[in-house]
């Protein structure tokens, strides 16, 4: 008798998915039963090496004891809060802590904390913090705000206004943004190792908005330090610099959506330590709680800050939150979180492997359909050449038979996504990268 999956066993009719193709999945469902360090197991007892730490989340690998018993122990103090017009101790304690981490040199620490509930919430919040703030200062004017193309920045109206993927933004109505041109260039830069040397001339893209609309209409740009969800793309060299400098040329407040980059996957704790680029906001979420329990925040700037603290004392400087803005539970889960990090020195140590991941990664270079790979930190991206008459769907397959041979990789269109808990060894890397390559010839 053929064995048959306990997946088949699950009703699978009410959950309404997300980012999936629902129909095509309740045909061949893969479900995930439990999680340990680096390894999901499915829900037929089959273990599969995780290698996107979830969805660029679980940095510290999976069934943290530290984080379960934090949340556990909080649950049954102070399950819930309000934090409007009063608080309470451990969102004021995760807040310093992040603040220690938090980019920008003396004075210029991003070191005020807008906690959210999710990445989206995040850029939400970061955009309407720069208006707030360009009025606050009277430039009233500047409601505009600048994205990039194939950038992502979640699924809110905010995010999916500035966010530059076409298939998030076609059905839906957006407030007013505009967008510069992307940095891609697979052509010129293909198989680059780190930081693309081609391209640093499309920050100047900034420059030509500026011009068209006006910069008394513009309050930000917002970009990803290094794209991911888009298929892991990297600023050019000096990009960010150049970004910045214009942004401050016209009074344009830069913001970092440091979602993936954010707590250690580049080797820094944040993406903007690494390019030594500090915006005025930062947007973050994912890592922050190793993904146990949603949370975002948005780092702020004491110039931000301040310059939003100077109505009268009784007045609310910024009208904006959640009711579950600064969770109890997900703090706790986020001081666990940082605990972990700090003690593994998981904040630096994908700078220890990446030379290791680069190396393991370029030796794909050669195998079927393979027309660039990029990495940076601890990510990477293998892109294939597409399908003549089927583009996106070449590296859909390789995800669907590396997920039946044991490994977790994530796939935009053409191209495979990378990024593995931060936990990682140096031999699960050289499982990774090969299982990844019989995939390929297989896929030939
Ligand atoms: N911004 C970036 C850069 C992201 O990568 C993501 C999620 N992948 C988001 C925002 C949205 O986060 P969430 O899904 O938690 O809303």
């Amino acid at each position: 008798m053929d064995h048959v999956s306990k997946a088949n066993t699950v009703n699978l009719e009410n959950f309404w998915m997300p980012f999936t193709a629902n129909r095509q999945f309740k045909a061949a469902p893969r479900l995930l039963a439990a999680a340990d360090g680096m390894y999901y197991t499915d829900v037929d007892g089959n273990k599969v090496l995780d290698g996107t730490a979830g969805l660029w989340c679980c940095n510290a690998g999976h069934g943290r004891k530290k984080i379960s018993q934090a949340v556990e122990r909080q649950l049954a103090t102070l399950d819930f809060a309000p934090t409007f017009q009063m608080g309470h101790p451990i969102a004021f304690d995760f807040a310093a802590k992040l603040a220690e981490h938090a980019p920008g040199g003396p004075g210029a620490k991003l070191d005020r904390v807008f906690f959210t509930g999710s990445g989206s919430e995040s850029v939400d919040t970061a955009l309407k913090i720069a208006i707030a703030y360009q009025r606050a200062i009277g430039q009233g004017t500047r409601t505009r705000i600048i994205g990039r193309e194939k950038g992502y920045h979640g699924v809110g109206f905010g995010g999916i206004s500035v966010g530059g993927l076409v298939n998030n933004r076609r059905v839906f109505p957006q407030i007013p943004a505009d967008h510069m041109r992307h940095t891609l260039d697979v052509e010129r830069n293909a198989f680059t190792k780190g930081l693309p040397t081609h391209g640093v001339e499309l920050a100047d893209d900034l420059e030509r908005l500026v011009q068209l609309h006006g910069a008394e209409t513009i309050a930000a740009v917002i970009v990803e330090p290094m794209s991911g969800s888009a298929g892991v793309i990297l600023p050019p060299k000096g990009y960010l610099e150049r970004l910045r400098t214009i942004a401050d040329k016209h009074g344009i407040l830069l913001i970092f959506d440091e979602v993936i980059t954010g707590f250690g996957r580049l080797g820094t704790p944040f993406g903007s330590d690494y390019f030594g680029v500090t915006p005025d906001l930062i947007t973050t979420a994912k890592g922050i709680t190793n993904g146990a329990i949603p949370m975002g925040a948005v780092f702020a700037g004491r110039k931000i800050y301040d310059g939003l603290m100077t109505g009268p004392e009784n007045a609310i400087e910024l009208f904006h939150g959640y009711t579950y803005s600064g969770h109890p539970v997900a703090c706790a889960a986020g001081l666990a979180t940082m605990e972990i990090y700090e003690e593994e020195g998981l904040l630096t140590r994908a700078a220890d492997l990446a030379a290791d991941w680069e190396n393991a990664l370029h030796s794909l270079k050669g195998l079927p359909h393979v027309v660039d790979i990029r990495n940076l930190g601890l990510v990477g991206a293998i892109e294939l050449a597409p399908r003549e008459n089927a583009p996106g769907t070449r590296a859909y397959d390789v995800f669907v038979d590396c997920f039946h041979k044991g490994l977790l990789i994530r796939v935009t269109g053409d191209i495979i996504a990378l990024s593995p808990p931060l936990i990682v060894e140096r031999e699960q890397i050289g499982t990774i990268v090969s299982m990844i390559g019989d995939a390929l010839k297989r896929a030939a």
